[in-house]
């Protein structure tokens, strides 16, 4: 076994030269093996970042729009040409297979691509003569430091969905990944500096519960941009609003797909495989629970078993289908819902506890799992598992799949497979979740639209990225113009009217 590596924080363009008080153990989940020791920061080292970023900003804030496009548009270069490297990064610390960790690099790298149009997006409205010689116009400005606090599904794509936008409308960000892959956060970070930004404008500093608490009642942190499971998510909306910042709060999910008597089966179940099984169903998008009408379960349950069958779980090097879980602990927990779900009375069809792995060592694995009459109540149906547990539950009608969707305390991502365009049309209309997909069933929005749930999956107003990413990380401004001339003169308290 080598010597795990080092990880430590990167402040104002390095990484950081101190000694940490605590570190903790980062995995190849694939092997089992310890690779990484990373550095946890202090409530004092995450204050020091913060008024390091604060210095910086306070120059970027006033860098041109084309200087800052410039930044950007490199940014994007260099992130191109480096995301094999990262996509590797993501593999040997989350798991995940390297063609879906190279898939989460390019669709963060959307998000950079969105942010190079920045002078666009940032132009304000102009009204001449509001009122007799008054011009009316309006104006966007950066808020100061901006934090932003990841999970570990995602470790690139999710700071990208908030990070090159924060920068591209003048903030300054401190990034807290997750403590679980952190390795990806920095290869990312590190480009930024050699995109020409200025060192300290953006920063990355590593660590647990003291970190983001730090960051939520700083003073001179303005916003946070927050994205893991639902009670971190509500803890941090309440505290970090409590301590009078501007807050967005993505939390957990409970995705379902429901499938119309009239679907196509065939393309249901592939949706179901790749939905229910990619990236070990650690996706905040990932559909859990599919959502059956009768009578075509059972046909749609058989066509899913033989694609199952045809899965190879293992070591996401090696070219398999689906890597392991995260974390040991995490592979436990998922393993242990197969059982409750027995024990309520669902019935498992495909067990993957006992799969046949294609990797060395001791991974974190758990192969995909099915279980078949499931039903609310369940802990199965009612828990996020965050694995690649695919629960059936059969419904008489579309209304009795409404409304168990509409029921669910979660609102993140959803999908409807059908043929009927009135149908899906309805759905789109009636179901109270934030992102649907008309079959299409891991329905992410694209990067000059927004991300975000509904109801237990977010937590403030404000979706990721997108229009509503520009509104998050600046306040509008409007100014109100006259150009004196001796006619303006007179006294009148009344309350200013257009005329
Ligand atoms: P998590 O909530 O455990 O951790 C998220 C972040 O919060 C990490 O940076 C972690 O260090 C920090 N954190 C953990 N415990 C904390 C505490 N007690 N106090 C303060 N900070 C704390 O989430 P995770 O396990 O890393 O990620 C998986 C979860 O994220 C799932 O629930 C998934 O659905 C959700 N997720 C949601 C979205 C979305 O867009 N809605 C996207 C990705 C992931």
């Amino acid at each position: 076994m080598s010597t795990p590596t080092r990880i430590t924080h990167l402040v104002a363009g390095s990484p950081w030269e101190g000694t940490a008080e605590r570190t903790s153990e980062v995995y190849d989940p694939a092997t089992g093996e310890v690779t990484g020791a990373l550095d946890l920061a202090s409530a004092d080292l995450v204050g020091e970042v913060v008024e390091g970023a604060h210095a910086a900003w306070l120059e970027w804030r006033d860098t041109s729009l084309t200087r800052r496009a410039q930044v950007l548009f490199r940014f994007r270069e260099l992130l191109n040409e480096d995301k094999e490297r990262i996509a590797a990064l993501i593999t040997a610390e989350h798991g995940k297979v390297l063609s879906d960790a190279l898939g989460e690099v390019v669709r963060g790298l959307e998000v950079a691509e969105y942010a190079c149009g920045i002078p666009n997006l940032l132009r304000g409205g102009f009204s001449e003569n509001a009122s007799t010689a008054v011009d009316v116009y309006s104006m966007r400005q950066p808020l100061g430091v901006a934090a932003i606090i990841s999970p570990f599904n995602f470790p690139a794509m999710v700071p990208l969905w908030f990070v090159p936008i924060a920068i591209a409308c003048g903030n300054a960000v401190v990034l807290k990944p997750s403590e679980k892959d952190p390795s990806a956060a920095n290869a990312v970070a590190e480009l930024w500096q050699r995109a020409g930004l200025p060192d300290g404008v953006m920063n990355v500093v590593h660590g647990d519960k003291e970190a983001v608490d730090a960051l939520l009642t700083h003073d001179k942190v303005r916003s946070v941009s927050f994205v893991g499971s639902t009670p971190i998510a509500r803890y941090v909306y309440e505290t970090g609003t409590a301590a009078g910042k501007r807050v967005q709060a993505l939390g957990g999910a409970k995705n379902h797909m429901l499938v119309l008597p009239d679907a196509d089966l065939d393309l249901a179940a592939d949706a179901a495989i790749n939905a229910g099984f990619g990236s070990a169903g650690e996706r905040c998008m990932a559909i859990s629970a599919l959502v059956v009408v009768e009578p075509v379960a059972d046909e749609l349950v058989s066509k899913i078993v033989d694609r199952m069958g045809k899965l190879r779980t293992g070591d996401g090097r090696r070219g398999c289908d689906m890597g392991p879980l995260v974390t040991a602990a995490h592979r436990d927990k998922v393993a242990s819902y197969v059982d409750a779900g027995a024990q309520a009375g669902a019935k498992v069809v495909v067990d993957g506890r006992d799969g046949d792995f294609d990797a060395d060592g001791d991974g974190f694995f758990v192969a995909p799992t099915l279980i078949d009459e499931v039903r609310p109540g369940m802990s199965v149906y009612d828990d996020e598992i965050f694995g690649p547990v695919l629960s059936v539950v059969r419904v008489a009608s579309y209304d009795e799949g409404l409304e168990l969707i509409n029921a669910n305390p979660y609102g993140n991502g959803t999908a409807i497979f059908t043929n009927d365009g009135g149908a899906a049309r309805r759905f789109q209309h009636e179901v109270e979740v934030g992102m649907v997909g008309i079959n299409v069933p891991i329905p992410v929005p694209v990067s000059y639209y927004s991300f975000g749930g509904w109801k237990n999956s977010l937590f403030g107003d404000t979706h990721a990225h997108g229009m509503e990413g520009v509104h998050f990380f600046t306040r509008g401004k409007v100014v109100t113009q006259r150009w004196l001339d001796p006619s303006h003169g007179g006294i009148n308290l009344g309350f200013p009217q257009t005329d």
